[in-house]
């Protein structure tokens, strides 16, 4: 495998702004911001795409949603509204092949998305 610089995160080489981390996850400040809050999540298990993953995956898809949902209200977005986002493959954005959740919030978001 290529070297993975969400990989180099969870194993702390990489340096990022993280905001909460457990034995299945980190989330961390995303490097470029696209609303007030950007944070991403990633399982700690290198997960390609949404595409790679397996039904033994099943707990830590789930386990990134919730983490997300605990996010949003420590950065006080849940009342509000915030967007869960998940690029998979090249048509739909994604840059970096470790499966990561965008949360997005603190902005009135648009629909349908760019
Ligand atoms: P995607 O385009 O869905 O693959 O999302 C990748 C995201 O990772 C982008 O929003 C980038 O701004 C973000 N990103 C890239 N490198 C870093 C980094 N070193 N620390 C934090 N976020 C990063
Ligand atoms: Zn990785």
């Amino acid at each position: 495998m290529k070297e993975c610089l969400f990989c180099g995160i969870v194993e702390k080489k990489q340096k990022a702004r993280i905001i909460l981390e457990d034995e299945v996850a980190v989330a961390f400040e995303d490097i470029h911001p696209q609303a007030p809050v950007h944070v991403l999540l990633i399982p700690r298990k290198h997960i390609g795409s949404l595409n790679e993953a397996q039904g033994m995956d099943r707990e830590v898809l789930g386990h990134l949603l919730l983490m997300a949902a605990k996010v949003a209200e420590m950065k006080q977005v849940h009342r509000g509204g915030y967007r869960l986002v998940i690029n998979t493959n090249s048509q739909a954005g994604q840059t970096v092949f470790h499966l990561h959740v965008h949360l997005l919030g603190g902005r009135t978001m648009t629909w349908p998305p760019g």
